[in-house]
């Protein structure tokens, strides 16, 4: 098998080593650069790619090369598959595979951590602390895990894992999904969208972003939630209207956020800047607010998940090139 791997980092290079130590007959090359109109020329020449970025594959161009070039799997080393333009998937005969259980733990961890930073007020107090501010104010004081509903839309790998973190700490655990699994009804409470954004005391997102999910929660929904409502976004931005979120937050009918992901990622995420004007005005406006807290899509950033997904990714390359199903296929 000839495989090319994009934006690959220098962590990830050890795990793209020991496959090839374990797999001499396989041609595993790398790149840092993202897959795009201008580096599928490199792909020439291989039987895969793989990729694993924040920005969309959007232009036509990638999906007509590689067709020229015989790949017809792209292996997304990403739980979401929202980069990839169906249309061009299904015009050029496309397998995609993605690497859904490289750690839906990594995930939830950090949505456990977002939801305590937030809980603990921690933003205003490194915000006090900056200015010298060493005092106990009464709007620091808050309150404790297992008195809070933490509502979950979404409840599949990451949700359910999240679900069991929250409901281990003693919180009532209520969620929303279109499809409900009784494996998890010893820690989750199903109940409809609006009773979770209403009861929600944490609201958290675990839904893939599938067409028309867009803007699931905006204006309307912040109008329900409980003013104490903490938002944590670690799925998709587009989930959530950024416009409207900050409106919510100005306006106080909700608490705070925690965001791993935005709508507005493409334009930042993955780079450096010298200067906060360069940056969308939405980050703008939430980078003031103490009580929000951006992470930059490195919820899933742990040791654990950047070996599986380069392992889980090879594997299922592997399986489709020896002509078996991959384990992970979202189009088969
Ligand atoms: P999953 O497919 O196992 O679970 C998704 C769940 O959402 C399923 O139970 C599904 O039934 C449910 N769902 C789908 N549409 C829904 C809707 N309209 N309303 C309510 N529920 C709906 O996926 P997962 O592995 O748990 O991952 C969830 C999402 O997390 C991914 O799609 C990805 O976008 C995101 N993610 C983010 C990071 C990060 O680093 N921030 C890392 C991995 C995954």
């Amino acid at each position: 098998m000839k495989a090319l791997l994009y934006n690959i980092t220098p962590e990830q290079m050890p795990h793209v080593q020991s496959w090839r130590k374990h797999h001499p007959d396989d041609e595993i090359e790398t790149t840092e650069d993202i897959l795009d109109a201008q580096t599928v020329t490199q792909a020439q020449g291989f039987d895969v790619a793989s990729v694993m970025q924040v920005v969309d594959i959007a232009d036509e161009a990638v999906y007509q090369k590689l067709a020229d070039y015989g790949i017809k799997h792209l292996a997304l080393r990403s739980v979401g598959y929202n980069i990839v333009n169906w249309k061009y998937v299904h015009k050029y005969h496309m397998l995609i595979t993605t690497t859904p259980a490289y750690s839906p733990r990594a995930i939830a961890e950090n949505a456990l951590t977002s939801a305590m930073f937030l809980l603990r007020n921690w933003g205003q107090i490194f915000q006090n602390e900056q200015k010298l501010n060493f005092v106990r104010e009464p709007n620091l004081m808050s309150d404790e895990i297992y008195n809070q509903t933490v509502g979950i839309i979404g409840v599949g790998r990451i949700g359910s894992a999240v679900a069991e973190m929250f409901h281990a700490l003693g919180a009532k655990v209520i969620a929303y999904d279109v499809v409900e699994n009784a494996a998890n009804e010893a820690f989750v409470e199903y109940t409809d969208f609006d009773t979770v954004i209403k009861e929600a005391d944490i609201l958290t997102l675990h839904t893939p972003l599938d067409p028309g999910m867009e803007n699931m929660i905006s204006s309307e929904q912040f109008k329900q939630m409980k003013n104490s409502a903490l938002v944590i976004n670690q799925a998709r931005g587009p989930l959530i209207n950024t416009v409207d979120l900050i409106d919510a937050l100005k306006q106080g009918e909700i608490a705070g956020a925690a965001l791993d992901v935005l709508t507005e990622e493409n334009e930042f995420f993955e780079k450096q800047f010298t200067d906060m004007s360069e940056l969308p005005e939405t980050y703008q406006e939430l980078a003031k607010m103490p009580n929000v807290v951006i992470t930059p899509h490195s919820a899933y950033y742990t040791k654990t998940s950047v070996k599986n997904m380069i392992e889980h990714s090879l594997i299922d390359m592997k399986r489709v090139y020896e002509g078996k199903k991959p384990v992970y296929p979202v189009n088969l």
